[in-house]
């Protein structure tokens, strides 16, 4: 075992499993307090904090997860929270593209414009 599954929960640390556990995952809380994920599920055992009700990360609904690491409503809001994070990357690779053309024309012109002007 490492010692991380041996440490010391602070106040602050147990006040942020409190607050959180019905929002963030365990891989989160585990980020967050650094402690594993492990002993993050040990410690809301032994504080006895159950999962009721979380907001759907997809559509924002109030929805009932059947485990800690549940966090859309609905198989179809969790595609689509991937279909726009593909889209999103997708985007940004496009932006990069017409960046990268628009900077090529402008060395071009400038080229050009330097070359005209030492004749
Ligand atoms: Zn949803």
């Amino acid at each position: 075992m490492s010692d991380r599954t041996h440490k010391f929960w602070s106040m602050r640390e147990v006040a942020l499993l409190e607050t959180r556990h019905d929002i963030c995952t365990p891989t989160e809380l585990a980020a967050l307090t650094g402690h594993s994920i492990h002993a993050v599920y040990s410690k809301l055992r032994s504080l006895k904090l159950v999962l009721t009700e979380r907001h759907c990360r997809g559509c924002g609904d109030m929805f009932i997860p059947t485990h800690r690491g549940h966090i859309y409503c609905s198989k179809s809001c969790g595609h689509a929270a991937f279909d726009r994070r593909i889209l999103t990357k997708e985007r940004t690779v496009q932006f990069e593209k017409i960046l990268g053309t628009i900077l090529e024309r402008d060395k071009e012109i400038m080229d050009t414009l330097g070359n005209k002007n030492a004749r």
